[in-house]
C-alpha cells in the first residue's frame, strides 16, 4: 500500500500574509494535490511574543477567501507544549542535550564564528557543565561536525557542518520557550508530513532539523525549497520589511502572481476570472519542474 504523502503550511500569526506567505502556501498545496495527498495547515504560534492578536484567525480567513482547503484541523503550537517537552526530556536522558548558562554578552565575547544564517556560531562553551553558581539559562543541542546533506527539490545539494556552520543550537530559550527548530521537528513527525515546501529562506535551517530529527529517531521527510520573493535591495518580503497584506478582494490576480513567480505558465486574464477558474487551471497545468531553481526572485515594490 502506498502511504498518501502529506505536505503542509505553516505560518506564524506574526501578521497578516503577504505575497511571500502565499508563494508558501501555493507551492506547497500544489505540490501535495499533484500526488494526491493531504495538506495541512499548522499555526506556529510558539514565539508567543512575536504574535499578533487576530492574526492567526486573519490568516485562517485569508487562506479560505483565496480558496485553499486543508485537511483536517488547524494544529497550534501553542497547545503543544507538553510534547516539545518530553522531545527534550528524551534528549536530555540520551545525553544529547545541555544546559548553557551563557548570556548573549558572553557569546558575543567568546564565539569566533560566524553562523549560517546571521548571528555567531555557539563555541560550545557549557558542554562540559556548568562552573558552581551559574544557573542554566537555556538548553541546547550537541552537535558534531560531521557533514549534514541532503538533495532539495529546488535548490539541489545542500550540505553544513552544524559544529562550524551553527554550533550546539538553542531547544529551549532563556525566556522559557521551546525553540522553533524543535517545535518544526516535533510537528513535523507529530502530524505525519512527508513533504516539506516551504521557503528558501529556511533552507540554512534544515541541517538543523535533520540533526534533531536523527537524534529524536525520526523520519526525515523531503524537502523543497521555493525561491522568496526579495525587494530591490535583496530584502526578503516580510512582515519585518513591512510587505503589503494579501487582498482578498484581489485573490484571483495575486493567485496569478504567485503562480507566476513560481515559473507556472498561467494565462494572464484569469487575473479577472474567479478564484475557482485559477484552481481549475492549476489543479490542471501545475508543473513542479517549472519553479525557477534560485533561492531569490527580485519582485517590483
Ligand atoms: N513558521 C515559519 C514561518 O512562518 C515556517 C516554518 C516552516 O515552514 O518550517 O516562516
Amino acid at each position: 500500500m502506498k502511504l498518501t504523502s502529506r505536505g503542509r503550511f505553516a505560518p506564524s500569526p506574526s501578521g497578516p500574509l503577504h505575497f511571500g506567505s502565499l508563494v508558501a502556501a501555493v507551492g506547497s498545496y500544489l505540490d501535495a494535490r499533484a500526488q494526491g495527498g493531504e495538506w495541512l495547515v499548522r499555526m506556529e504560534d510558539v514565539d508567543t511574543p512575536r504574535n499578533v492578536p487576530g492574526a492567526a484567525d486573519s490568516i485562517l480567513k485569508t487562506l479560505a477567501l483565496f480558496g485553499f482547503e486543508w485537511d483536517g484541523p488547524v494544529l497550534y503550537q501553542s497547545t503543544r507544549s507538553e510534547d516539545y517537552a518530553a522531545a527534550l526530556e528524551q534528549l536530555k536522558s540520551a545525553g544529547l542535550a545541555y544546559g548553557c548558562a551563557c548570556s548573549r554578552k558572553e557569546i558575543a565575547d567568546s564565539a569566533t564564528r560566524p553562523a549560517v544564517d546571521g548571528g555567531l556560531a555557539y563555541p560550545g562553551s557549557c558542554r562540559a557543565g556548568l562552573a558552581a553558581g551559574r544557573a542554566v539559562r537555556a538548553w541546547r543541542l550537541l552537535v558534531n561536525d560531521d557533514e549534514i546533506a541532503f538533495d532539495d527539490r529546488v535548490q539541489g545539494r545542500v550540505a553544513q557542518r552544524l559544529e562550524r556552520d551553527v554550533g550546539d543550537f538553542v531547544l529551549r530559550r532563556a525566556d522559557g520557550l521551546f525553540a522553533y527548530q524543535l517545535a518544526v521537528v516535533v510537528d513535523d513527525e507529530f502530524q505525519g508530513i512527508s513533504s516539506i515546501v516551504r521557503g528558501a529562506d529556511l533552507l540554512a535551517s534544515t541541517p538543523r532539523q535533520i540533526w534533531l530529527q536523527r537524534c529524536l529517531n525520526f523520519a526525515t521527510p523531503t524537502y523543497a525549497h521555493l525561491p522568496v520573493a526579495a525587494n530591490s535591495a535583496g530584502e526578503k518580503l516580510s512582515k519585518q520589511t513591512r510587505a503589503a497584506p494579501l487582498r482578498p478582494e484581489a485573490a484571483a490576480g495575486e493567485l496569478v502572481q504567485a503562480l507566476r513567480f513560481l515559473g507556472q505558465r498561467v494565462p494572464a486574464e484569469l487575473a479577472r476570472a474567479p478564484v475557482a477558474e485559477v484552481w481549475a487551471w492549476a489543479r490542471e497545468g501545475w508543473s513542479f519542474a517549472a519553479v525557477p531553481r534560485q533561492p531569490a526572485i527580485v519582485v517590483p515594490a
